[in-house]
């Protein structure tokens, strides 16, 4: 019985989500703030499902405790707060919402974008501390000018169908081969894309290709005046470099959103070398932060949860194999998850094989396997036990 799903969420989840585990009628206990260790391990025992942002750690020592746990859901991108390799290991999918917030991203860099070009935020600071200063020289209209987009994934190819809107040519480089939307042309290489951009920003990951991958020869080789914007990772620019241009005017200015090391929480004591550097804007990682996002990620990670509670789909998750099948009438579904180990699945069929089974799925990541099959209703309970004493079952569900 459904109600019988208790789902903890902690740190303040959108309502969107409880909003949704409740139409689903599952039990749902929400708290606004993060929990410790030890107050997780206190709660843990008989929750079916964990909600949780960024704050809330799961150790393996409170995985440990999570006898009744199926599901882990992150409301957010990051999943590092969660031991993924022992929720693996004890069967336990953790899901997360990478792409929810690319509209508001895209959204910000369009506003940075003029504001660069107006000159905006020296304009602003200096009426703050009661300086008129109105001119016209530098300052430029966006229309016909030319955005390169480093990295066109979600992020980068909104933003490109969006600047096209205003006016902009739009050109890209991306490691992958991606459909130029719109007018956009693809670039070859990144010299090409640095040389011809009035304005370059950045949507590529976090990895060991892209770290520094602008630094002091590629801002050279980006035009006398132009802006650059980052809003990916902090990691991937040269702050040391980029300062250094925009003190010089090399750089018309700077939008930057992320920065090689971030606080944990909102404080004041925060330094970094682009600091009063001319028509630069800085921005506190808030390039995903909205009302709307959060509630795209309420949303996203409630449903993932529930359409792995209700029909055993792992599809969205980060340390399992995803599959997912639709579900048919008159069977009754038997999920399990297994080690990884040659002849399991021997086993496994070994049992089936005796039986009708009307479908079936299997798929293996890294230390287990997880198997879908739908079978008569007559023999689920008889096959939910065979299939739960073998060895290597790590658990067994059926869905009636
Ligand atoms: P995505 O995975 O959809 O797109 C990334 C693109 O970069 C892909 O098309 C990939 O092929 C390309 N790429 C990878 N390595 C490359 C390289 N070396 N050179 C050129 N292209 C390369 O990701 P996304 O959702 O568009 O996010 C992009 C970035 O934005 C990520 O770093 C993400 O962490 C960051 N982000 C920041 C905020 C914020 O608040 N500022 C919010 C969301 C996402």
């Amino acid at each position: 019985p459904k109600e019988k799903i208790n789902i903890l969420l902690v740190e303040n989840i959108h309502q969107a989500a409880i909003d949704l585990f409740n139409r689903e009628g599952f039990h749902v206990e929400s708290l606004t703030s993060a929990l410790s260790e030890d107050q997780l391990i206190e709660k843990i025992k008989d929750v079916h499902v964990l909600g949780l942002r960024s704050k809330t750690k799961v150790s393996e020592r409170v995985l440990n405790e999570a006898k009744r746990l199926m599901a882990i859901g992150c409301f957010c991108i990051g999943t590092d707060q969660v031991d993924l390799t022992v929720a693996e290991n004890k069967g336990v999918p953790v899901f997360n919402s990478p792409f929810c917030n690319s509209r508001s991203v895209a959204e910000l860099i369009i506003a940075e974008i003029i504001t660069l070009s107006r000159k905006l935020g020296d304009r602003s600071s200096e009426m703050h501390n009661k300086i008129w200063k109105k001119e016209s020289k530098n300052c430029h209209e966006i229309r016909g000018k030319t955005l390169g987009i480093i990295g066109y994934g979600h992020i980068g190819s909104q933003l490109s169908v969006l600047a096209e809107a205003m006016g902009m040519n739009v050109i890209y480089y991306d490691t992958a081969r991606k459909l130029p939307l719109g007018n956009s042309r693809t670039c070859p290489d990144m010299k090409s894309l640095l040389e011809q951009s009035n304005f370059v920003t950045l949507h590529v990951p976090d990895t060991e290709q892209t770290r520094n991958m602008i630094s002091e020869p590629e801002i050279m080789l980006m035009k006398p005046g132009s802006y650059l914007l980052n809003a990916s990772r902090g990691k991937v620019v040269d702050i040391e470099a980029l300062a250094k241009a925009l003190k010089s005017g090399h750089l018309g200015g700077a939008a930057v959103d992320v920065y090689p090391v971030e606080p944990e929480a909102n404080n004041n004591q925060w330094e970094c070398i682009l600091q009063k550097c001319p028509n630069t804007i800085l921005t506190p990682h808030i390039g995903g932060s909205t009302e709307e996002a959060q509630e795209a990620i309420g949303l996203e990670v409630s449903e993932l949860i529930t359409s792995f509670i209700n029909a055993g789909s792992s599809e969205g998750s980060v340390n399992f194999p995803a599959i997912s099948m639709p579900i048919r009438p008159d069977t009754h579904r038997i999920l399990n998850i297994h080690q990884n180990r040659p002849g399991v699945l021997r086993d496994i069929n070994l049992i089936l094989s005796e039986f009708n089974v009307s479908a079936q799925t299997l798929s293996t990541r890294k230390q287990i396997g997880y198997i879908i099959a739908d079978v008569d209703k007559a023999a689920s309970k008889e096959i939910k036990k065979k299939i739960s004493s073998i060895p290597s079952s790590i658990k067994t569900r059926v869905l009636y």
